[in-house]
């Protein structure tokens, strides 16, 4: 088993291309924000274009199509093929499990390198009081069918005081299903749990630490590859805000660009898609806030996660938080499995 930090490669550029707002399902812990980034439908011309707007200046270029629920784009399919007609490295689905508009019957396993399923629990018991009534039998089946018609499969497990009891429980199911990636994300109080000020559902450093890294372990012995946030850095271990140093691009479909997922509920993006061209836009946006040092860390998470945040009697954090897109991977021993295999 190998695990290592998967430092920010600034000669990868990454998008994360939200292809609607609209979602056919409420889960608690939903980040997703119509009022900031309308309810527009990106049709199959403008997602080409797009696409094209940054599919040059980098050496690999990967995309990841979400919503809301993508596939209740009918254009996605098109998007797909376009991406890879551009030379996208890869495509990844992000969805709910609904797999809408016969998604699986319109693209072949060589256009889309993952179908990634939400799913936040283990069983209907814990899945589904955050995720909606019956979400897990149809996420469930969705992976299945997935699988057997050859996608490569990726699961997204977000960690929060409602699920992480249940976290243990993911691998023996993952593997059963037949999934080759595990991505275990932490609770982001944005949209949905930021307008409900719910904060108590963030986990603290001792909550953390005491399960994620054991279940990453046991799912890699389990055969998956495994992936989640550093979080809390190490005393002595470098900060590195990924706005600075990384190529990652979050794009909506008013056309607004992010570099930093934790920016999106506010007016503050980089850039914004005029014209199908990608214009800067002028101060106060996160750019300013990017290298601003304080001893906590990230100054985002800083502002919008002090849930996260431990200080000494003299006031001096007890832990520095690492950028939100400092992840930690842990990969099985051996030979890597064969994709769809
Ligand atoms: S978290 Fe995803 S699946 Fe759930 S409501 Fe939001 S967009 Fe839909
Ligand atoms: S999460 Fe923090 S460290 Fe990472 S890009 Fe955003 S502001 Fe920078």
């Amino acid at each position: 088993m190998e695990r290592r930090t998967v430092q920010f490669q600034a000669r990868t550029r990454n998008l994360f291309l939200h292809v609607l707002t609209r979602c056919n399902l409420r889960c608690r812990h939903c980040y997703i924000n119509p009022g900031q980034h309308g309810t527009g439908v990106l049709d199959a011309p403008t997602m080409a274009r797009w696409l094209a707007l940054f599919a040059e200046g980098a050496e690999v270029t990967n995309v990841v199509f979400l919503g809301g629920e993508p596939t209740l784009n009918p254009a996605l399919p098109d998007g797909i093929r376009e991406a890879r007609r551009l030379g996208y490295a890869s495509v990844t689905v992000d969805t709910n499990g609904f797999l809408f508009h016969d998604v699986l019957d319109r693209v072949a396993p060589d256009e889309v390198d993952y179908f990634s399923f939400s799913l936040d629990g283990a069983s209907p018991e814990v899945n589904d009081p955050v995720r909606g009534a019956g979400v897990f039998e149809t996420c469930t089946a969705g992976i299945r069918r997935a699988r057997e018609r050859g996608f490569g499969v990726s699961v997204i497990f977000t960690a929060s005081r409602l699920n992480l009891h249940d976290l243990p429980n993911m691998p023996g199911l993952l593997a059963g299903l037949g999934v080759e990636r595990f991505f275990i994300q932490v609770i982001g109080i944005r949209g949905q749990p930021a307008a409900r000020g719910e904060a108590g559902l963030q986990l603290a450093r001792e909550e953390w630490e005491a399960v994620v890294p054991g279940v990453a372990r046991a799912a890699a012995r389990l055969g998956l590859v495994v992936t989640y946030p550093k979080v809390f850095l190490a005393p002595g271990e470098p900060f590195a805000c990924a706005g600075r140093v990384a190529d990652n691009y979050f794009v909506f479909p008013n056309g607004r660009v992010y570099r930093c997922p934790l920016c999106e509920d506010f007016p503050l993006h980089s850039l914004e898609i005029r014209g199908d061209r990608l214009v800067e836009r002028p101060p106060i946006r996160e750019s300013d806030l990017f290298g601003l040092e304080i001893p906590e860390g990230c100054v985002l998470n800083r502002i919008l996660h002090p849930g996260n945040l431990a200080y000494d009697a003299e006031g001096r954090p007890l832990h520095r938080i690492a950028c939100c897109m400092l992840k930690e991977e842990v990969r099985p021993a051996g030979p890597r499995r064969p994709r769809g295999a």
